[in-house]
């Protein structure tokens, strides 16, 4: 079972922001932004490479309603999804980085020259 699914279960703890019957917010435990929340389905999927269209279409009131409880909706905030090997994806089980607190650093993923990254 992913460590994702096991924080699902419970068998790893975390520090719930909000929680429906098919998606659970909560802190990152390493935050890269004064407020920085994973938005996870409670169903294992991968990536949103692997994401059916109704899942991702459920998980935008969610995390509307999870940013306006935080109250991130007045000032703004940046979500984040990495996907595979490229996208830098640690854990693979999908997840929305809901990044915000503060103004961000915009470009901040490029470490050299863009044109000759790739
Ligand atoms: P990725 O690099 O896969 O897009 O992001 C994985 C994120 O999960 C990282 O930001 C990392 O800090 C976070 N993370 C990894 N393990 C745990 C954990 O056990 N609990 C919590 N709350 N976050 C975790
Ligand atoms: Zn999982």
């Amino acid at each position: 079972m992913c460590i994702f699914c096991k924080i699902v279960d419970g068998e790893i703890p975390s520090n719930k922001v909000l929680e429906n019957e098919k998606f659970l917010a909560f802190h990152d435990i390493n935050p890269a932004a004064p407020i920085h929340i994973l938005v996870i389905p409670k169903e294992h999927i991968e990536s949103f490479q692997e994401a059916d269209s109704q899942t991702i279409a459920e998980m935008t009131p969610f995390i509307q309603e999870l940013c306006s409880k935080i109250g991130l909706d007045k000032n703004g905030y940046r979500l984040i999804t990495n996907i595979g090997e490229d996208g830098g994806q640690e854990v693979k089980h999908l997840h929305i980085h809901v990044l915000g607190g503060g103004k961000l650093i915009w470009k901040h993923y490029q470490e050299s020259d863009p044109h000759k990254n790739i």
